[in-house]
C-alpha cells in the first residue's frame, strides 16, 4: 500500500452545510441524481468479505417504501461460513492495519468524506428511494456522515499525539492509545448512512478492522458506502460488508471469540441481546468484549405554562413527525401544563393538519412512508391501542398511496402508565399528557426506562435550571426541538435503556475504539 503525504494538522472542524432545495439549481441536481439512481435500481450486489467479492445466490431484496413494487437492490446474503471468514480475516489483518500510521488513516477518512461530499445528491437520492427519506431529511443524513468523518479524523489526530503525563524524576513517562482489534459494526436503517459511516470510520481511523453488518432494510446504501471506502484507498481487508439478517449472521459475529468489540445502534431488544451474548467468553477468547449499544427512546417535550406556545407547538410537530417519527430522538410524548393544555392541543392540531404525506421523492411532501410493511402494521396496532388509552385528536390510520404511508397521529389525555407513554412506537404518533406544574412535568418526563433526548419550553429561567439539573436524558434541549443533533455541538447518546451513552460526534467517542497503554522508561 502506498502512503500518501501526511495530511498535516487539519483545519478546525465545521459542520457540512445542508442543501437548500428551494434553490432551483439544487432542485435540478436532485432530479438528475434521482434519474441516475433510478437507472441503477434493481441491480445485484455482492458481498465484500476478506478483501474480495462473493456471491451466494441467496438474495435479499430491498424495496422503495414509497412504492413497494419498486426494487432498489438485490443483495447476496452471507452464509454463516462467510460471516465467520469475515471476522477471522478482520482479526488476521488487524496487526497490519493497526501499524499503518495514524496520519495515513486520517488521510483516508478525509478522502472518504470528500467522496461522499462529491456524491451528495446521489447519496441523497439513494436515501430517498431506499429509506423513504424526504430530500431535506436525506441530505441531513448525508451531511452528518460527512461530519462524522471530518470530526473523527480530527479527534484521531488528537489521540495520536496525547497530552504529556506527569514526569517522575529519572523516568520518561507517557501514555499512548492503541486500537482494540476486529470489531462488528451493526447500524440501524433509520440513519443508514450517517450511523453506519460514523461507527465504521471511527473504528477504522482508530486502527481497528471492521465487519459491517448493515440493516436488511437498507443494504444498497451500505454498498454505496463500501464503494466509497474502496475508492478512498482503505485496504481491501480493512473492512468487510457482511449483508444478512441479524438472526442468521448477527449472533454468530457477536459471539465469535476473535470479535474484540461490537458497535451497535438499534432497538433496546437487540442491543440487550448483543450485550448478553458478548458478555459470555467463548473458547479461545482472551479479552472482555467491549459493547457500545445505542438504543431506543421515548423522548418527551415539556411545555410549560410560561412557554411561547407557538414555538413549542412548532418544535413538537417537527420533532414528532420529521422522518415520520422514525428517529430515536423523535418526540413521542408532549407533557403539557394544564393551564395551556387545550390551547396547545389546538395549535398542534392545526399544524398537523397542514402536514403533507406521500412519496418521499416529491418535495411537496413533508412526510414520506414508514420503512416497511411490518413497521406500518406495528405502528397502526399502536394507534389502535392509543385510541383506547386516550382521545384521538388527529390522524389515526393509514394514509393513501402505494407506499407504507401513515397519517400523522396525535392522541391526547394519555396516562403516564399507558403503553403509549412508556413504549417506543417509532412512527408518526404523538402522545399528549397533562401535567399539574413544571415539577410534575419533570417527574412525568423521567417516568421512563429510556433517557435519550428531551426538551423543555419555558420562559422562566428557574424552571430551565431545574430541567438542566433534573431532566434525566443524554441530550437535553431548551426552547428548541429535540431532534437534529449536530456533530461536535451536540454529542449524542442516551441514559438508562437508551444505551451506553457513548456520545457519537463528541470528543470522547474515539475512546470507545481505543485502549490506553502507559509506558515508563528509566533514564539517566
Ligand atoms: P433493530 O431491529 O434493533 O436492528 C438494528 C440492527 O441490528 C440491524 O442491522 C439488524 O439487522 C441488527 N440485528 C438484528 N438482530 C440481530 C442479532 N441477533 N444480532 C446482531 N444484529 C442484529 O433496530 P432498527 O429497527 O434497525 O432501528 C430502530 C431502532 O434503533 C429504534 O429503537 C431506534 O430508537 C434505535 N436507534 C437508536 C439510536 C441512538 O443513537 N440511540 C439511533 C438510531 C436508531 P437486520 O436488519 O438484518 O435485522
Amino acid at each position: 500500500m502506498t502512503t500518501p503525504a501526511a495530511t498535516g494538522r487539519l483545519s478546525a472542524f465545521t459542520n457540512e452545510p445542508v442543501t437548500d432545495f428551494s434553490i432551483p439549481a439544487n432542485r435540478a441536481a436532485a432530479v438528475a441524481a434521482l434519474a441516475r439512481v433510478r437507472k441503477e435500481m434493481g441491480c445485484d450486489y455482492e458481498l465484500w468479505i476478506a478483501g474480495s467479492a462473493h456471491k451466494t445466490g441467496d438474495l435479499l431484496t430491498s424495496v422503495n417504501p414509497s412504492q413497494s413494487s419498486e426494487v432498489v437492490g438485490r443483495h447476496h446474503k452471507a452464509t454463516p461460513e462467510l460471516a465467520t471468514r469475515a471476522i477471522e480475516d478482520a482479526h488476521a489483518y488487524f496487526t497490519e492495519w493497526s501499524r499503518v500510521p495514524a496520519e495515513h488513516r486520517v488521510e483516508l477518512v478525509v478522502r472518504a468524506a470528500a467522496l461522499i461530499r462529491q456524491r451528495k445528491f446521489d447519496f441523497d437520492a439513494w436515501l430517498v428511494v431506499e429509506a423513504g427519506k424526504t430530500w431535506p431529511e436525506a441530505d441531513g443524513d448525508v451531511s452528518e456522515a460527512i461530519d462524522f468523518a471530518e470530526y473523527y479524523a480530527r479527534q484521531m489526530q488528537k489521540f495520536a499525539s496525547p497530552e504529556p503525563t506527569v514526569q517522575m524524576p529519572g523516568e520518561r513517562d507517557e501514555m499512548i492509545y492503541l486500537p482494540l482489534g476486529a470489531g462488528i459494526v451493526i447500524p440501524p436503517w433509520n440513519f443508514p448512512l450517517a450511523i453506519m459511516a460514523g461507527m465504521s470510520l471511527a473504528a477504522l481511523v482508530a486502527g481497528n478492522t471492521v465487519v459491517i453488518k448493515p440493516s436488511s432494510e437498507t443494504p444498497t446504501i451500505a454498498q454505496k458506502f463500501a464503494e466509497v471506502l474502496r475508492e478512498a484507498g482503505f485496504p481491501a481487508r480493512s473492512f468487510s460488508l457482511c449483508t444478512g439478517s441479524g438472526s442468521s449472521v448477527g449472533d454468530l459475529l457477536v459471539e465469535h471469540p476473535k470479535t474484540r468489540f461490537v458497535s451497535f445502534t438499534g432497538s433496546r431488544a437487540v442491543g440487550l441481546r448483543i450485550n448478553e451474548l458478548a458478555a459470555k467468553p467463548r473458547k479461545g477468547q482472551v479479552w472482555i468484549k467491549r459493547v457500545v449499544a445505542e438504543m431506543g427512546g421515548k423522548d418527551a417535550i415539556i411545555v410549560d405554562r410560561e412557554a411561547d406556545l407557538e414555538s413549542a407547538a412548532t418544535g413538537v410537530v417537527q420533532s414528532a413527525y420529521g422522518y415520520q417519527g422514525q428517529k430515536c430522538s423523535a418526540c413521542s410524548r408532549a407533557i403539557v401544563d394544564e393551564a395551556v393544555y387545550d390551547e396547545f392541543l389546538e395549535k398542534v392540531k392545526t399544524k398537523v393538519a397542514a402536514l403533507t404525506v406521500g412519496p418521499a421523492d416529491d418535495p411537496a411532501n413533508f412526510m414520506g412512508p414508514v420503512i416497511s410493511a411490518s413497521a406500518r402494521k406495528a405502528i397502526l396496532d399502536y394507534i389502535e391501542v392509543g385510541k383506547k388509552e386516550g382521545r384521538l385528536i388527529s390522524g389515526g390510520g393509514p394514509a393513501a398511496g402505494d407506499g407504507y404511508f401513515i397519517q400523522p397521529t396525535v392522541i391526547a389525555d394519555i396516562d403516564s402508565k399507558a403503553r403509549l407513554f412508556q413504549e417506543e412506537v417509532f412512527g408518526p404518533v404523538l402522545a399528549v399528557t397533562k401535567s399539574k406544574d413544571f415539577d410534575h412535568a419533570l417527574q412525568l418526563a423521567n417516568d421512563s426506562e429510556y433517557g435519550l433526548t428531551g426538551a423543555a419550553y419555558s420562559k422562566n429561567p428557574e424552571k430551565l435550571r431545574k430541567a438542566r439539573e433534573q431532566f434525566f436524558v443524554g441530550n437535553l434541549y431548551l426552547n428548541r426541538k429535540c431532534t437534529g443533533a449536530m456533530v461536535g455541538a451536540h454529542p449524542f447518546g442516551g441514559f438508562n435503556m437508551s444505551g451506553t451513552d457513548s456520545k457519537a460526534g463528541g470528543p470522547d467517542y474515539l475512546l470507545q475504539f481505543l485502549q490506553a497503554k502507559s509506558i515508563a522508561e528509566k533514564i539517566g
